[in-house]
């Protein structure tokens, strides 16, 4: 099947479990993680209308970047792992970080945001299996309190929800109680109201459990397999 033909089909998946949960599939959006996929694969997803794009190499990005300029009304997310020799470039190539997960971290993206005179959107990562292989900042640690009340600190980030990669399970149903916790720890957060906090948004699922993070709550699901097929093996 073409990427037009994947992205229709991944298109009526959502809004099918979109139904399902009551949920408007409007205020889904489905991001194309095009991660070790050529700038033409890009394309084709924009011209059946995706505009929110997810990699997660900064340097893998930065040579599809250079050949995507054209593409103006489009918002690109890292995902991946970021490490602090990279903010500076991170900041230049994209509009958003989905990926923050400590309080060095943000230091260095609202320093490289100044200086790249621009505002930089950010989602904190939540490692809600607690798996040590895994990136993003443990639910109740002292370090997501840190990010969360050093918010007024960074002018440069706009902090608005959470992301989160589960552990695998091959069953997407495994999925399903990892999902809820994310959506428990924003709704936890939300309601306390912190300053320069917007705590709305919901990064969760990917392309074989997409269907029941939507189901939790996901305002995005980042899909890569199901749009562009599968990746080759690094
Ligand atoms: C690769 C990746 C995805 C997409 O995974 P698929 O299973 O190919 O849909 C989503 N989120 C993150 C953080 C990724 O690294």
């Amino acid at each position: 099947m073409s990427i037009a033909e994947n992205i229709a089909q991944v298109r009526q998946l959502i809004a099918a479990a979109a139904r399902r949960a009551g949920r408007n599939p409007d205020e889904i959006t489905l991001m194309a993680v095009s991660k070790t996929f050529p700038a033409e694969s890009i394309r084709e997803a924009y011209a059946a209308g995706l505009r929110v794009f997810g990699e997660n190499r900064v340097q893998e990005f930065a040579g599809k970047a250079a050949a995507l300029r054209d593409l103006t009304d489009v918002e690109w997310h890292l995902i991946g792992h970021l490490q602090t020799n990279k903010a500076a470039k991170a900041a230049e190539l994209f509009d958003a970080v989905d990926s923050l997960d400590s309080v060095r971290m943000a230091e260095k993206l609202n320093a490289s945001a100044a200086t790249a005179g621009k505002m930089l959107s950010v989602l904190i990562e939540i490692n809600v299996g607690g798996e040590t292989a895994k990136s993003g900042v443990a639910p109740d640690s002292d370090e997501l309190e840190q990010i969360l009340t050093g918010a007024p600190r960074w002018g440069k980030l706009k902090i608005s929800g959470l992301m989160t990669v589960p552990p695998y399970a091959e069953d997407p149903e495994g999925s399903r109680s990892f999902f809820r916790r994310l959506r428990q720890i924003r709704d936890r957060i939300a309601a306390r109201s912190l300053p320069q906090i917007r705590m709305a948004a919901l990064s969760m699922g990917m392309s074989h459990d997409f269907e029941v993070a939507i189901e939790e709550g996901a305002t995005c699901v980042r899909v890569g397999t199901a749009i562009f097929g599968e990746r080759a093996k690094a």
